[in-house]
């Protein structure tokens, strides 16, 4: 059980960052959700995981594209026993049209973040004697597909960087690896079929295996709850010596 255990996880009011807190509350772990808004809808994520699970939720806004917010979470959260890098953001265009802003945006967000909110996280875990650092990368820490430049280089980053942040934390009781999805279900994601089956005149089953899933070949999408099984897994102490690897959970796009 992770009761007692304060997980901190990013981009957490919607997906998979809310798959991940669900699953760790799930597990017994008190929760702080996080974005860049400060709705009450935000908050009442959080109330009801709490009510859900019978842990404590808390919602803290700070934005992931600005070093000193990212910080500013951390210590804000007090505890910080696990760590999820979650938030994300993607945009898609050829490298020579590639919007600067979008670029910047892409890699403050998507990698580093979780520089600054390991550097500010390892001191805690180091007192309590205890930590577990999980960054969810992608498929695309691993590969790449054209059109996705900023996404695919900041990714590739948190991979390598969960490789030093291991090392650095060897051998202490904290680990850090990534977590790298295929094509998963989020809203984000449901969002597009509509326009995809309209463009490619397709009927939604064909829509997500024939164009989709074209690189999983599972043909299924991942799920919010294996995303989040995998994270509780990580924190599990069967776990204990799975350090500065990635575990990829995209129905064998990898393998391809
Ligand atoms: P999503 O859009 O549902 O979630 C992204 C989360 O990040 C949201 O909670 C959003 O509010 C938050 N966020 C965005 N900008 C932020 C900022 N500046 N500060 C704080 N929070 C911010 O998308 P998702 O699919 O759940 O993505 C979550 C993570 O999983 C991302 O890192 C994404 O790259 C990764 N991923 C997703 C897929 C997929 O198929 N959905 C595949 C591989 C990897």
């Amino acid at each position: 059980s992770l009761a007692g255990k304060t997980a901190v996880i990013t981009g957490s009011n919607s997906g998979i960052g809310l798959g991940i807190a669900q699953q760790l509350a799930k597990a017994g772990a008190d929760v702080v959700l996080n974005s860049f808004t400060d709705r009450d809808e935000d908050h009442a994520l959080a109330a009801e995981i709490a009510a859900d699970y019978g842990v404590t939720a808390r919602y803290i806004k700070a934005d992931m594209s600005k070093g000193d917010e990212c910080r500013m979470l951390i210590e804000k959260a007090g505890r910080c026993d696990i760590l999820v890098n979650n938030a994300g953001i993607q945009h898609v265009a050829p490298i020579d049209e590639f919007p600067m802003e979008k670029w910047d945006a892409i890699i403050a967000i998507n990698m580093n973040s979780a520089f600054h909110t390991t550097a500010a996280a390892l001191p805690k875990m180091r007192e309590a004697g205890w930590g577990r650092v999980i960054n969810v990368a992608s498929a695309h820490g691993l590969t790449a597909s054209p059109f996705k430049s900023a996404y695919v280089a900041a990714k590739h980053g948190v991979v390598g960087m969960s490789k030093v942040i291991a090392l650095e934390t060897a051998e202490e009781p904290i680990t850090c690896n990534a977590v790298c999805p295929g094509y998963v279900l989020t809203p984000l994601v449901e969002a597009q079929i509509p326009d995809t089956m309209a463009k490619y005149n397709m009927g939604r089953e064909e829509v997500i295996k024939k164009v989709m899933l074209e690189r999983q070949p599972s043909r299924e999408f991942a799920t919010v709850e294996q995303l989040g099984g995998t994270v509780a897994f990580l924190c599990s102490d069967a776990a204990a010596q799975i350090t500065g690897t990635s575990i990829s959970v995209d129905g064998g796009w990898t393998a391809l």
